[in-house]
């Protein structure tokens, strides 16, 4: 086990601020990870879980006790199983766009949509990942995780996990408990691409033949980079966290509220469908009715030229300018239109 002290997360975080990790260690396997939570025990130290950095904001004191990168590579697949999908294995580790175009090159379908998006295999089913209509819950058939609380290897079935929008276990009522270490995704072999999203549709407009998975894929990473929400070295609208806040699921008398006040401003308010008689707004469009337009801003922080949802670091940002910018936007938006928004990224030693 290589520990450093003292060691910078800027660098390791998309966001691209914020302060050390006491202690920092990375962990290639299963042996490494248990080896690391020992240390941090035996030292009474905090421990956070690192993987691609790239939903976090880290605060500008750091990090207090260990910070464990799950480093576990590997992409493996499977043979097809009874119901005809193909089950890839990959380590927490490695990078989730460079398994997407692995399954997409494969003809496999299932994660197409989920092109571009940063950070690591592990840090999928955290949040439950999701974009352009499909979200890693629909395809992961299983999570290997090491528990904290008996040190024991475990397989988490895709029923165990609690998905649902932005959320699971692991970010709700098991935080902290559970450290990925590898997941199984089981998908398609020559499935036909999930084209239901808006955008995706009008990128193919006009076109006779059925896009490919390869094509699905360019799209994706084309109509992300146009918002910011590809990592494209140079582009100062892409460091960041991706989108700041979470798009609002809200009850109807909640929504209907809210068209009576769009209404009495001559708007109409994008949403749709959610579960259990609820409606899901869109974030973006509430900041950006709320006074805060693309590009707001002029110190080191401020909003995407390209996405009113993406808080941006232009260049020498502390992790209390972003907090102060994401307290002003969520005061505005609950001013005006009385929904309070909640931010997505995880806070890192608040
Ligand atoms: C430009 C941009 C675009 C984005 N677009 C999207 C999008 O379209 N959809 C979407 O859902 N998200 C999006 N995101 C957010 C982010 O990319 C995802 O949430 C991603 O899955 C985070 O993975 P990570 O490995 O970077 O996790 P990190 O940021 O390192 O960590 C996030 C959380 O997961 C935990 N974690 C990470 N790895 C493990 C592990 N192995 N075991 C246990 N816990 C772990 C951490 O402790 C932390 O709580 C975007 C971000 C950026 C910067």
């Amino acid at each position: 086990m290589q520990l450093q002290e003292n060691a910078p997360l800027a660098p390791l975080t998309t966001f691209r601020l914020g302060g050390p990790a006491r202690y920092f260690v990375e962990a290639n396997s299963a042996a490494e990870v248990q080896q690391a939570v020992a240390f941090a025990e035996s030292k009474s130290l905090p421990l956070f879980v690192l993987g691609g950095g790239s939903n976090l904001v880290v605060s500008d004191s750091g990090w207090p006790g260990l910070v464990l990168k799950v480093s576990i590579p590997g992409i493996d697949r499977r043979s097809a199983e009874e119901d005809g999908k193909v089950v890839f294995d990959v380590g927490g580790g490695e990078s989730w766009d460079r398994f997407v175009s692995h399954a997409v090159m494969a003809h496999c379908a299932g994660v197409e949509c989920l092109s571009g998006i940063p950070g690591s295999v592990g840090g999928t089913p955290v949040q439950n990942v999701g974009a352009y209509g499909q979200e890693v819950s629909q395809t992961i058939a299983s999570v290997e995780v090491f528990d904290r609380k008996d040190s024991q290897v475990r397989e988490l079935r895709r029923e165990a996990c609690g998905f649902s929008y932005r959320s699971s276990i692991f970010n709700t009522s098991e935080r902290g408990r559970f450290i990925i270490l590898r997941v199984a995704y089981a998908l398609t072999p020559g499935g036909e691409a999930h084209l239901e999203y808006a955008d995706l549709k009008r990128h193919f407009e006009g076109r006779e033949a059925r896009p490919n998975l390869a094509e699905t894929r360019e799209a994706v990473r084309y109509i992300r980079a146009r918002k910011g929400m590809l990592i494209v070295p140079g582009d100062p609208d892409c460091q960041s966290a991706g989108s700041f806040f979470k798009n609002p699921v809200l009850s109807e008398p909640q929504h209907e509220d809210l068209n009576k006040r769009a209404a009495a401003k001559g708007f109409s308010v994008p949403s749709y469908p959610a579960l259990e008689k609820s409606r899901k707004i869109s974030a973006a469009w509430l900041v950006e009715k709320s006074g805060f337009a693309r590009g707001y801003g002029f110190g080191h922080v401020g909003i995407s030229s390209k996405h009113a949802l993406a808080i941006v670091n232009r260049g020498g940002a502390t992790a209390a300018e972003v907090l102060a910018l994401k307290d002003q936007i969520q005061q505005r938006v609950e001013e005006i239109w009385a929904v309070r928004l909640e931010p997505e990224p995880v806070m890192v030693g608040f």
